[in-house]
Parts: structure tokens; C-alpha cells; sequence
């Protein structure tokens, strides 16, 4: 085991990849107003590096940060001279990155059967599309693959559409529009091959409405967190004039674009981007759901916090629908907890979280699709973006409980 560990360790380097040797995710609590703009203050520091894992919420909510080992004293030392309060969560990120890797060599997928896919690993991009490929082969008339664009670096994106006749409107999810999350992607997988496996026995979750499935929606992000640095959140596009690259693909879209609660900096984590839908990964989804024109319910799931919030992020008004997305995210949360107890927050994006602008269900909102929701799924820090992956299973399966609730309610109350 260790001199497998060394081995990766090793074997990462020589690819080039983004080591994390030292890194702590600290977690801070800001006792007061004062305190938690000196935290957001970190963000600008762009000397130091800081990842905000989890960032300034209302007073007396933590904030996670990554440091780069560089940094810690620094940072320290100034969370300390201003009294403020912090654990350290995280004490070397890249023993949790040594452990995952081996984790993943230890399960590859021979096999090209559903049956025999490993839900309980994570996946690099190319078993993913295999993966789809395996089921669209086992279900043919059943499930199918439409590719509703291309990434920037050019790869393939597929949306798996779920289908027992034609002209239906839709329900749709996606998964892994921020690539770290991983936990997400492969919920993702979990879901399909439970859409599958349902049907069998109950085909009535198909019986009017179509489910279409997004599980990588940031492809080159995602291939990126494998190939080369396992922290990466946004696009992979180029900025220009900026040596950093990136958009964060869920402050793209046209709502409130450009409002706060987004970054103009290209250097940020919530870097809007030069314009709405300047994203490909963006735009394919939005032209998508024009196109098809009778989507009913649409789910964008990231995590980590345990939460399900409903719009609005980019502005204080409350959405027309309110009580009713309120009264089916309460029934939704209550669901996911009766499998394990796993606590979850529920309210709107600006009162649940904080604000934040050209967020992706605040546009589906706008088009009119009502049952527009954004999950963040487990943990609420203990692992952050590393969770291990035996918790991938019982995430799946806590969170198709609340699908389920969510799911049922858009078919039983058309509109
Ligand atoms: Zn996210």
C-alpha cells in the first residue's frame, strides 16, 4: 500500500500533475460582520493562493478555504492577529488525493456491462462515455444518447435521454457542471442505471415524461481534474489577456449576468466569463432547452454543503412560485433524511447560501420552467470536493429519494 501510494505519488508527478503536498483546508468562522469581510478579503490576496472551498455565507456560517502549503503561515498568522477562529479540517489534502488514486486503480472496469460497472469508484471521462455507450446497447428502446454540443477543447457532450414515447415533456439533471465535484458525476451514473433498473419492475416514473440526463457537463474540466489538477471547478476555456484560464460555468448563464455575486476577474473561481453563454458547455444546454421547448423540471446538482435550493440567486425578489417550491423542497429533504439521516438546508439560493448572478436554474426559471431546483450534495466539509467513495452509493441513493419527490411532483401537476 505505501509503496503503491509512492508510486502514485510519483507516477502523478511525472505526468505533470498539480500536487498538493502541505495543503490544509482550514475551516474558519468569522464571528461578525468585521471578521467575515476580512475573510473575503483572502480572495483578493491572489499572492496566496486561497481556494474557497465553501465561501462567506450569513454571519456565523463557516467558510472553508484551501492554502497552499506556501501560504499556511501567512494565512495563519493573519486569521490569528485578527482573532479570528479556525480548525484545521484538512491536514495534508494530497494524502486524501494518494488515497483516492489508489482507490480508483484498484477498480477499473473490465467488463462492458452495466451490471458489472463499479458505482462505487469514481470514473474518468472516457469509462463515463463508455459507460453510456453500454447502456444505450442494453436498452435500446429505452434510453438514448444525443450529443447537444462540443466542449471548448472539442470533446463531445451528451445529454442520456430516458424515453418510452414520442413528444413527451422532460424532466431534466445534470451533473459535474463544476468538475471537482465528483461526487455528482457519479451520482450521475447511479441514477441511469437506476432509471434503468426501475423500469423493469414500475414503468410508471416513464410513463408520461422524458428524463434527459447531463452526468459530465463540464468535459474538459473533468478531464482535467484527472489528467492534471484534481481542484479544478470552472471551463477550461482561454481568457484573453489573462494567463488564467477558465469560466465558472455557473455564473454563465443570462440571469443577472454580470450582477454581483460573480467575479470579472479571470483569475477567479467565479469568473462570469466575457459574456452570458460565452460558454460552450453553456450555450449547448441553453440552445437544448430552446429546442426542445417542453421541459418541465430541471435539476443541477453540485456539491458539497447538503442542500436544495430553488431560485432566485441574483436577486432578493422572491420567485412567483415560492411557497410551492418551498413546500416541495421541504418534502424533498424530508425524503432524502428518511434513508440515513442526513441533514439537509433548504430556502432560496440568496437567503440559503449567498448571492450569486448568471447562476444556471435562475435562467431555467425564467424560461418558465417552474420546478427548477440546485442540489448540493454531501458532505458539509469533513472531506469537502475528496469524498471518499464508499459514501458515493449512499449519496446516490439519499438523493434520488428527493428526486423521486421532485420528479413525481412535476408530473402530477402539469402546467
Ligand atoms: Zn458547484
Amino acid at each position: 500500500m505505501k509503496g503503491l501510494l509512492v508510486f502514485c505519488a510519483l507516477l502523478g508527478a511525472a505526468l505533470g500533475k498539480e500536487n498538493f503536498v502541505g495543503h490544509q483546508v482550514l475551516r474558519i468562522f468569522p464571528a461578525d460582520e468585521a471578521q467575515g469581510a476580512l475573510v473575503r478579503g483572502l480572495e483578493e490576496m491572489e499572492h496566496l493562493q486561497v481556494d474557497f472551498w465553501k465561501s462567506p455565507r450569513q454571519p456565523g456560517s463557516p467558510v472553508d478555504i484551501r492554502v497552499p502549503f506556501p501560504s499556511l503561515q501567512a494565512v495563519k498568522v493573519f486569521l490569528e492577529s485578527n482573532s479570528i477562529q479556525y480548525d484545521i479540517m484538512i491536514e495534508d489534502l494530497q494524502t486524501l488525493l494518494d488515497e483516492e488514486e489508489v482507490e480508483m486503480a484498484h477498480s477499473r472496469w473490465l467488463g462492458r456491462s452495466t451490471d458489472s460497472f463499479n458505482y462505487a469508484t469514481y470514473h474518468t471521462i472516457s469509462e463515463i462515455y463508455a459507460f453510456m455507450d453500454a447502456l444505450v446497447a442494453e436498452n435500446p428502446g429505452l434510453v438514448s444518447k444525443i450529443q447537444i454540443g462540443k466542449s471548448y477543447e472539442g470533446r463531445p457532450i451528451y445529454v442520456l435521454k430516458f424515453s418510452t414515447g414520442p413528444n413527451r415533456p422532460a424532466f431534466w439533471i445534470d451533473t459535474g457542471i463544476h468538475s471537482r465535484e465528483w461526487v455528482t458525476q457519479a451520482s450521475g451514473l447511479w441514477f441511469a442505471k437506476k432509471i434503468v433498473d426501475d423500469h423493469a419492475n414500475n414503468p410508471s416514473l416513464l410513463n408520461s415524461m422524458d428524463i434527459l440526463l447531463e452526468i459530465v457537463t463540464n468535459p474538459d474540466g473533468f478531464a482535467y481534474t484527472h489528467t492534471s489538477n484534481r481542484m479544478w471547478r470552472k471551463t477550461r476555456s482561454n481568457n484573453a489577456g489573462s494567463s488564467c484560464a477558465g469560466v465558472d460555468p455557473n455564473r454563465n448563464w443570462d440571469a443577472g449576468f454580470g450582477g454581483a455575486g460573480a467575479s470579472s476577474n479571470p483569475c477567479s473561481e467565479t469568473y462570469r466569463g466575457p459574456k452570458a453563454n460565452s460558454e460552450a458547455e453553456v450555450k449547448a444546454i441553453v440552445d437544448f432547452v430552446n429546442s426542445h421547448g417542453n421541459i418541465k423540471g430541471f435539476v443541477s446538482i453540485h456539491s458539497y454543503s447538503q442542500m436544495l435550493l430553488y431560485p432566485y440567486g441574483y436577486t432578493t425578489a422572491r420567485a412567483a412560485d415560492y411557497q410551492e417550491l418551498d413546500a416541495l423542497a421541504r418534502k424533498a429533504v424530508d425524503a432524502l433524511s428518511s434513508k440515513y439521516g442526513t441533514r439537509y438546508q433548504y430556502g432560496s439560493i440568496i437567503t440559503t447560501i449567498y448571492q450569486a448572478s448568471g447562476g444556471t436554474i435562475d435562467w431555467t426559471y425564467n424560461q418558465g420552467i417552474k420546478y427548477s431546483y440546485t442540489f448540493e450534495l454531501r458532505d458539509t466539509g469533513r472531506y469537502g470536493f475528496i469524498l471518499p467513495a464508499n459514501q458515493i452509493i449512499p449519496t446516490a441513493v439519499e438523493t434520488w429519494e428527493a428526486l423521486l419527490k421532485i420528479i413525481e411532483h412535476t408530473q402530477q401537476n402539469p402546467y
